[in-house]
């Protein structure tokens, strides 16, 4: 199927051996647990003659994609949800959820709380605290095509999931306020999954639907307090990075809003993403991978060490927490 190597070593179990492989048992077993964490239909894996096929599949969604494509698409979807039975099978069940709260309600509340703005490290908080696990996942099914993010929901349970690699965190903060939005609006429904792919991929072609424009307003609402782009007092015929940090940060300070997600409406308003992504080495200390600083708190929120080893295992790998912890 083309399957990534990581994906593969990812689900496989620890107890295979070469000698296991003379046991129908082991072999069994091994097919039945590669099924589960790959989201495959088992049945397409005991027999030799079948094709492997994937649980989730939703053509209906995504007519405009070709056959390659769907798989593709049904592969990361299933790979999500056997991701976040992993993780539901670690944590205890959610009390709450986003359903139906609006944008600026939750802006409110967080800004309520003492925090001088809405950035990636409130919506954390605020997506485990109302129960909604949310994971940055360092393996993927195949090596390309890479998904921005993706939200999946397990009977009423929702689970974010991340893809996109950023060295600063707003871009992120985006893409989580994002899926929060497709998780308050209802767009996904329950065992559902809706996946956002890298805008930089063509498979992206979906994006400009109206659920996408409401996840987008959503989104912005959250991070800035309106539902399109602030634009900045910056004198457009100087527009250095330093004099974009700058104002990104004072005016960041009196609209409660985190310098970087000002950074970036500068860019998507103006088009000038180089002097958006340069202004980012002055508005924060230094670049840092965002997703560590995501799993470090998916971790120390999931109680690995209580879930069953095998699903641990399996999490770790994935949270690319292959070492230490
Ligand atoms: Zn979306």
């Amino acid at each position: 199927m083309g399957l990534a190597n990581a994906a593969i070593d990812a689900v496989w179990p620890t107890w295979w051996s070469a000698g296991a492989d003379s046991s129908a048992s082991a072999r069994a077993e091994l097919r039945f647990g590669i099924a589960r964490r790959l989201g495959l239909d088992p049945n397409s894996l005991l027999d030799d003659h079948d094709e492997p096929r994937f649980l989730w599949r939703e053509e209906a969604r995504y007519k405009h994609l070709t056959a390659e494509d769907q798989i593709e698409r049904a592969g990361i979807e299933s790979f999500g949800h056997a991701v976040a039975s992993a993780i539901s099978g670690a944590i205890t069940p959610a009390m709450g959820d986003l359903n139906g709260r609006a944008a600026d309600d939750l802006r409110s509340v967080i800004l309520a709380n003492g925090s001088p703005f809405v950035g990636l490290g409130e919506l954390l908080a605020l997506c485990w605290g109302v129960g909604i696990p949310v994971v940055h996942l360092r393996v993927f099914p195949w090596p390309q095509k890479r998904m921005a993010a993706m939200t999946v929901r397990l009977a009423q349970r929702s689970f974010i999931l991340l893809g996109k690699d950023a060295s600063y965190p707003a871009p992120i903060a985006f893409y989580l306020a994002h899926e929060m939005g497709h998780i308050a609006l209802a767009h996904i429904e329950a065992d559902q999954a809706l996946v956002d792919m890298d805008a930089g991929d063509p498979v992206a072609t979906a994006s400009g639907d109206d659920e996408e424009l409401a996840a987008d307003a959503y989104a912005l609402e959250l991070l800035t307090g309106r539902a399109q782009p602030v634009v900045l007092p910056a004198d457009p015929a100087t527009k250095s990075a330093g004099e974009l940090a700058r104002t990104a940060i004072s005016a960041g300070a009196e609209l409660n809003i985190e310098p970087g997600t000002l950074a970036l409406c500068f860019g998507y308003s103006t088009g000038d993403w180089r002097t958006a992504n340069a202004s980012m080495k002055m508005i924060y200390d230094a670049p840092r991978p965002v997703w560590e600083a995501v799993n470090a708190i998916a971790v120390q929120q999931l109680p690995l060490s209580d879930a069953p080893s095998d699903a641990a295992d399996f999490l770790k790998i994935v949270l690319g927490r292959t070492t230490g912890d």
